[in-house]
C-alpha cells in the first residue's frame, strides 16, 4: 500500500470515538519500529516528521524514498501517512513537493489573520494533490523545535474561523506542552475543548504534547473529537533508557555487543512497546 492522506482515518476515527497516533521518526530503526508495530497491531499510522528530524535524515525527499521503500519491502498493509510536524509556509510546500501524504502547517505564532491567510494557501495547494492539512490555533506549551510557547488555550472562535477553511485537522492549544508535564501541571482545559468540538463541525482535533497525559484525561479528550493524538517525547525518553541501560550493563564489551544493530536493538524494542500500548490506549488497534 501506498502512502494515504490522513484525512479518511481521522474522519472515521471522529465517527467512531477513538484516536490514530502520531508516532515522530528520526531515522530508519524508529521508522522500522513503529511500521512494524502498526502491522501486527492492524492499526492505521500517522508517521510524523519535524522540520529538523528531515534536515536530520538528508532531506524530505530521503524520507519518503525511506517510508514508501521501507512499507514495501516489509510488506506493510495497513493505512500510513507521512506528515509533517509543526511545518512553517515552507517547510510544508517543500514536503507536498517531496511527496508527504499530509502536512502541518503550524501558524500559531503569526498574528490570527496572517494564520489563517497562509493556512488558506497551504490548504489550496495541498488539497489539489489530494493531502491532508492540519493548522494549528493557539501555541502549544514547551518546546517545538527550539520555539518555546507558552501553552496557551484557544479562543474556540478562532478555531471555528480556522476550521472552516477547508483544513483536514486542527491542533488547538488547550494547556498541552511538548515534553513532560510539570508537577504543578493543571490538566487538559477539558471546557475549552468541548466547546472546540462543538464548534468545529466535527472536524477531527489533534492534541499535541501526549506524553504523560493520565489516561483518562485521554480517554475524556478522545470522546470531545480529538482523533489524533502526538507521541514524541515519550519514545525519546525510553529509547535512551533502554539504549544508556544496555551500555551500563556492559554489553556492548561482550562478543560483538558492540555492532550497532545489537547496541540500538533495546531502544527499537522500547519504541515499539511505547507504540503499542498507546495504540490501545487510543483506541486504534484492530481499526485498519
Ligand atoms: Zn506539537
Amino acid at each position: 500500500m501506498s502512502l494515504v492522506s490522513a484525512k479518511e482515518m481521522l474522519e472515521t476515527a471522529r465517527k467512531e470515538g477513538y484516536a490514530v497516533g502520531q508516532f515522530n521518526i528520526n531515522n530508519l530503526e524508529w521508522t522500522k519500529a513503529i511500521l512494524t508495530v502498526a502491522q501486527e497491531k492492524k492499526s492505521p499510522v500517522i508517521l510524523g516528521v519535524s522540520e529538523g528530524a528531515g534536515k536530520y535524515m538528508t532531506g524530505y525527499k530521503t524520507v519518503v524514498a525511506m517510508v514508501k521503500s521501507m512499507m514495501e519491502s516489509l510488506n506493510i498493509t495497513v493505512p500510513v501517512a507521512l506528515h509533517l510536524d509543526h511545518g512553517s509556509f515552507e517547510g510544508a510546500k517543500a514536503c507536498i513537493d517531496a511527496g508527504f501524504s499530509s502536512v502541518m502547517f503550524d501558524g500559531s505564532h503569526y498574528p490570527f489573520d496572517e494564520n489563517v491567510d497562509k493556512t488558506k494557501e497551504i490548504v489550496k495547494i495541498a488539497t489539489q494533490q489530494g493531502i491532508s492539512v492540519e493548522a494549528e490555533v493557539g501555541s502549544i506549551g514547551g518546546e517545538e523545535d527550539g520555539v518555546t510557547g507558552t501553552g496557551e488555550v484557544a479562543d474556540p472562535e478562532e478555531c471555528r474561523k480556522i476550521a472552516s477553511l477547508g483544513i483536514t485537522m486542527l491542533a488547538a492549544g488547550i494547556g498541552n506542552i511538548h515534553g513532560s508535564y510539570p508537577d504543578d501541571w493543571k490538566g487538559l482545559d477539558m471546557g475549552v475543548l468541548k466547546e472546540i468540538g462543538e464548534t468545529t463541525n466535527n472536524i477531527p482535533l489533534v492534541l499535541h504534547g501526549g506524553t504523560g497525559i493520565p489516561d483518562d484525561m485521554v480517554a475524556e479528550a478522545i470522546s470531545y473529537g480529538v482523533s489524533k493524538i502526538n507521541v514524541n517525547t515519550e519514545k525519546q525518553l525510553v529509547f535512551a533508557a533502554a539504549v544508556r541501560k544496555y551500555i551500563e550493563d556492559g554489553k556492548d564489551k561482550v562478543g560483538k555487543g558492540f555492532d550497532p544493530r545489537k547496541l540500538l536493538a533495546p531502544g527499537v524494542e522500547a519504541i515499539q512497546n511505547v507504540v503499542r500500548e498507546k495504540m490501545d490506549l487510543f483506541g486504534s488497534t484492530n481499526k485498519a
